[in-house]
């Protein structure tokens, strides 16, 4: 097979890879993207298939992130605004411990082991409202701060310094397990970060807006970036091994394609980029942080419903649970939004792990089977519609990186440095904003790397 000549070769096709593309040929030079799916989009995912659009990834888009709306608008992808179906999405009940808990009864329920002042707050959302309200940090930014590091400790043992009991941080980070697998498998640093982000963007929306997705699917926005990369877009490329001499870099494709390149920009998750070929390999602590850093086990399941089962057992469509069925959520029609279309369960940490050891079709199967167990009046009425693995996904790893106690400390100053020709960026690199938002900052910082280098 030929070997391809770029001035930089950019390997992934998520928001972070097009967004780099697309700004260094702003900069007058000529990029080749090599995608190893045949999408693009990567961690935005906008399953169509399923009759309607289905997000399995990257949905709510913060009126403060300012880059995604930029990229939006710029590429023509019409964005709706979600203030008025979030109302429906926090009609929601617990189930705990095989009870259903509607939220007017968990205040003084005796499962409620929060602080007396915060007993309203439910157990889904409390850690996130703690990370916001009791957050130390100066800016999103500050999370990487040397007088942060003493931050850098298992989230359980700052929830302890609140006064939170055992009991109150296994329903407050437990059952919503953002990052790892408990409270002691997470620094209070990256949730720190999350909730400084979180508030900066709460300070950015406009009073009436709080956020956005795109009309007919957040994919929306990255095919059309792709459509505007001059220099093209591959699929299916599996990018396999980089190598570097003093004068070029080379990139070797699964499918015999090489292309020499000045710079390569490697835009993939870090449970990928471990397993593409470097050479020279990366050093030292950096190579430790590719090698170690986890990435959050996350599976979604798809289901249709032959009747309105709520409406026999009275309880909101939507359940938050402590089983299998993770968080149960009724999908609404966008238009008429009290109108419920499917439902999806999202489930994450150790349960989607378990579910990730089991076939598609039986991992389906345990799902419905724990929504069955919990609301009888759902018993033969869910029927499945497909499922998205992030964790068995080969080009994800995991729906996103995050930082276990001591990691911070350890890796997130050299996790994204550059390796001679070769420059890094995607989610796990950002250091002021998070997910989407967050995965476009990295790559702005990547292409400054590259057009200083150039
Ligand atoms: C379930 C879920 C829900 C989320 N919800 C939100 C949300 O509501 N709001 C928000 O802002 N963010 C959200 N996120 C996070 C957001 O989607 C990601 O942070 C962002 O899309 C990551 O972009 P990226 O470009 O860094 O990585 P990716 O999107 O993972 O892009 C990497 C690309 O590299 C490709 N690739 C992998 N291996 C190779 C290889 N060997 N050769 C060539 N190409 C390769 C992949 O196929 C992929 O296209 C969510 C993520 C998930 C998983």
């Amino acid at each position: 097979m030929a070997t391809l000549e770029r001035d930089v070769v950019v390997v992934g096709a998520g928001i972070a890879g097009l967004h780099a593309a697309l700004t260094l040929e702003a900069a007058g030079l000529r990029v080749l993207v090599l995608e190893a799916q045949q999408r693009v989009g990567g961690r935005i995912h906008s399953m169509r298939q399923l009759g309607h659009t289905a997000e399995a990834g990257g949905t709510y888009i913060g009126a403060g992130y300012s880059r995604v709306i930029g990229a939006a608008e710029r590429h023509g992808v019409e964005l709706m605004d979600v203030t008025p179906i979030l109302e429906f999405f926090r009609e929601q009940d617990l189930a705990y411990r095989g009870e259903i808990i509607r939220q007017s009864d968990w205040p003084t329920h005796p499962a409620n082991d929060f602080p007396a002042a915060d007993r309203e707050h439910m157990p889904w959302n409390y850690h996130r409202v703690l990370t916001m309200r009791a957050n130390p940090l100066e800016d999103p930014g500050a999370w990487t701060l040397p007088q942060h590091a003493a931050l850098d400790v298992p989230a359980h043992d700052w929830f302890r310094s609140l006064g939170l009991s055992e009991r109150a941080i296994e329903l407050a980070y437990g059952l919503n397990v953002s990052f790892g697998r408990n409270a002691r498998d997470v620094s209070a640093l990256l949730l720190l970060f999350r909730g400084a982000f979180s508030k900066s963007q709460r300070a950015a929306a406009p009073k009436d807006s709080l956020g956005y997705t795109a009309r007919h699917g957040v994919q929306r926005i990255c095919e059309a970036m792709a459509a505007a990369v001059q220099g093209g877009v591959e699929l299916g490329h599996v990018v396999t091994g980089i190598a570097q001499t003093p004068d070029r870099a080379t990139v070797h494709c699964a499918n015999g394609l090489r292309v020499n390149a000045k710079h390569v920009v490697v835009a993939v998750p870090l449970g990928v980029l471990r397993r593409i070929a470097l050479d020279p390999a990366l050093p030292g602590a950096q190579a430790e942080g590719v090698a170690n850093l986890p990435s959050q086990p996350m599976t979604q399941v798809y289901m249709a419903a032959k009747s309105r089962f709520w409406e026999q057992d009275g309880y909101a469509p939507s359940l938050f649970t402590d089983t299998q069925a993770g968080m149960l959520a009724a999908a609404r029609n966008r238009e008429r939004p009290s109108e419920v279309t499917s439902f999806a369960a999202w489930v994450i940490g150790d349960q989607a792990a378990a579910l990730d050891r089991l076939s598609p079709a039986d991992a389906g199967r345990a799902v419905i089977a724990a929504v069955e167990k919990l609301r009888p009046a759902a018993k033969g009425q869910l029927e499945l519609l497909g499922m998205h693995s992030w964790g068995n996904d080969p080009y994800a790893g995991g729906a996103w990186a995050y930082f276990r106690p001591g990691d911070v400390t350890r890796y997130a100053a050299t996790l994204g440095d550059a390796h001679g020709r070769l420059k890094f960026c995607g989610e796990h690199l950002a250091v002021m904003s998070r997910g989407m938002e967050g995965a476009m900052e990295s790559a702005e910082e990547a292409v400054s790397a590259v057009l200083a280098d150039t």
